[in-house]
């Protein structure tokens, strides 16, 4: 039998995952690879919450996609225009087909600052920023320099979001940054989110919202954001209530991508695709699988979730070659350092049925979770080089699988 061809849309954190974890597994004879994405840089993205402090650089975070391919993988830099599933083909930007045995849609999610009102109009970039993109990172350090006090707001438009707890992280961080320059005291601090708490999970959002309310930060909540007034520094929600601000960060609308849009039976009204919870295969066909930001699983979009999917998806389209059955074992498995400042960090660990609780992980004398402590901090800086020489090239972590340990958590009662 010949080799079967697999193509991957996407190389980023879960396409690069996939791609060398199933080129791990099958030989050349068994399978062809392909990896389509329309650049070639690849941003480790949790690193862009350092950029606007000047804790990192954005030449630090970038690397080539290509060279995080292991040998054997067919890479094209190219777009993707839509997916044929009736004829088991990618139409790519450059009008060429690429026919595939098996598709891995991972394309991420997108964002679009240019739905909400004003966003992207007077004053972006100049008072009103994102850091979810290099170019934004690199201006809101710029800004963050000159800043010398006044009202700073951090917003999130609406859910999802890529890694939900990023925009608390970055309040955190700017009140420790504004501590170091001596300006804190002549700055006011506000989050707004349309959450009802500090985030989307009652332990955690107790727990973080307290922490919030230690260090001064005002947290609005309920607040959905539906207009920008970058000229007079004014946030308004659909409600009719208003921000003002000197400075504000937002983290824009998300979606999935525009291809999925035009490839009839792949996507949902968002864009993103409807994905099996536990095997990670899509009901569109039985041959076509999704993984990461761009699937529509109700877990956070967050590189954690990637890597556990990746896991199990990688088993599961090896087995459907094969012909065997699927494996169900996909739990929802999260987990994330938050960084809260002062060189501190918690972590949260959670899955579709268990909240994020107290305790350790990832054995009960593990890394403390829902606690600020300097090892979480040093944790989630180390996390950047197991990325790249772990995670990416799709090696094994003795000790952390792609399901939640139970051991070591404490449920509320006895918290
Ligand atoms: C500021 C920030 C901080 C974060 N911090 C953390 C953290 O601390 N911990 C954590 O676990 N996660 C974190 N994340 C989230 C994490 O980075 C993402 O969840 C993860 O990268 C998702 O992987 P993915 O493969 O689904 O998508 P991506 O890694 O975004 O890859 C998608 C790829 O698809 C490509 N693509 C899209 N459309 C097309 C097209 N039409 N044609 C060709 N190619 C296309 C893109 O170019 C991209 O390379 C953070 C994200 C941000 C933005």
């Amino acid at each position: 039998m010949s080799a079967r061809r697999i193509v991957i849309l996407g190389g980023g954190t879960g396409g690069t995952m996939v791609a060398n974890r199933l080129r791990r597994r099958l030989g050349p004879e068994d399978a062809e690879i392909h990896v389509v994405d329309r650049d070639d840089r690849h941003v480790y993205q949790p690193g862009l919450l350092f950029v606007p402090f000047g804790l990192a650089h954005v030449d630090e975070i970038v690397r080539p996609r290509r060279r995080q391919l292991l040998p054997g993988i067919v890479f094209h830099e190219v777009g993707v225009d839509a997916v044929a599933l009736d004829r088991e083909v990618v139409r790519l930007a450059d009008g060429s087909d690429l026919p595939y045995d098996v598709l891995v849609v991972a394309t991420g999610a997108r964002l679009q600052p240019e739905e909400t009102e004003g966003l992207t109009g007077p004053g972006w970039n100049e008072r009103v920023f994102t850091f979810y993109t290099a170019p934004g990172a690199e201006a809101l350090r710029r800004a963050l320099e000159w800043f010398d006090g006044g009202r700073l707001v951090v917003n999130l438009v609406d859910m999802p979001i890529k890694c939900p707890v990023a925009p608390l992280e970055f309040v955190f961080l700017t009140d420790w940054y504004l501590h170091e320059r001596g300006i804190r005291a002549d700055t006011e601090l506000v989050f707004a989110t349309p959450l009802d708490g500090a985030f989307t999970k009652p332990v955690a959002s107790e727990h973080l919202g307290a922490l919030l309310e230690e260090k001064g930060i005002e947290l609005v909540t309920e607040f959905n954001a539906g207009e920008v007034d970058g000229t007079g520094g004014v946030l308004g929600s659909f409600d009719g209530r208003t921000l003002d601000f000197d400075l504000l960060v937002t983290v824009p609308l998300h979606g999935g991508a525009p291809f999925v849009e035009r490839s009839p039976g792949l996507g949902d009204v968002l864009g993103f695709v409807p994905t099996d919870p536990r095997t990670l295969q899509t009901p569109a066909a039985a041959n076509v699988f999704a993984l990461g930001d761009a699937t529509d699983l109700p877990t956070s979009k967050a590189g954690s979730v990637t890597h556990f999917e990746a896991e199990i998806l990688s088993d599961n389209v090896v087995r459907h070659l094969r012909g065997d059955e699927l494996v169900a074992r996909y739990d929802g498995h999260a987990n994330c350092f938050v960084e809260t400042g002062f060189h501190k960090a918690l972590l949260i660990d959670f899955n579709y049925d268990t909240e994020p609780l107290p305790g350790h992980y990832p054995y009960a004398f593990g890394l403390p979770l829902l606690r600020e402590s300097r090892l979480n901090h040093l944790g989630k800086l180390a996390f950047q080089w197991i990325y790249w020489h772990a995670l990416l090239p799709g090696r094994e972590i003795p000790g952390i699988g792609p399901t939640m340990p139970a051991a070591g958590k404490r449920p509320p009662a006895h918290a």
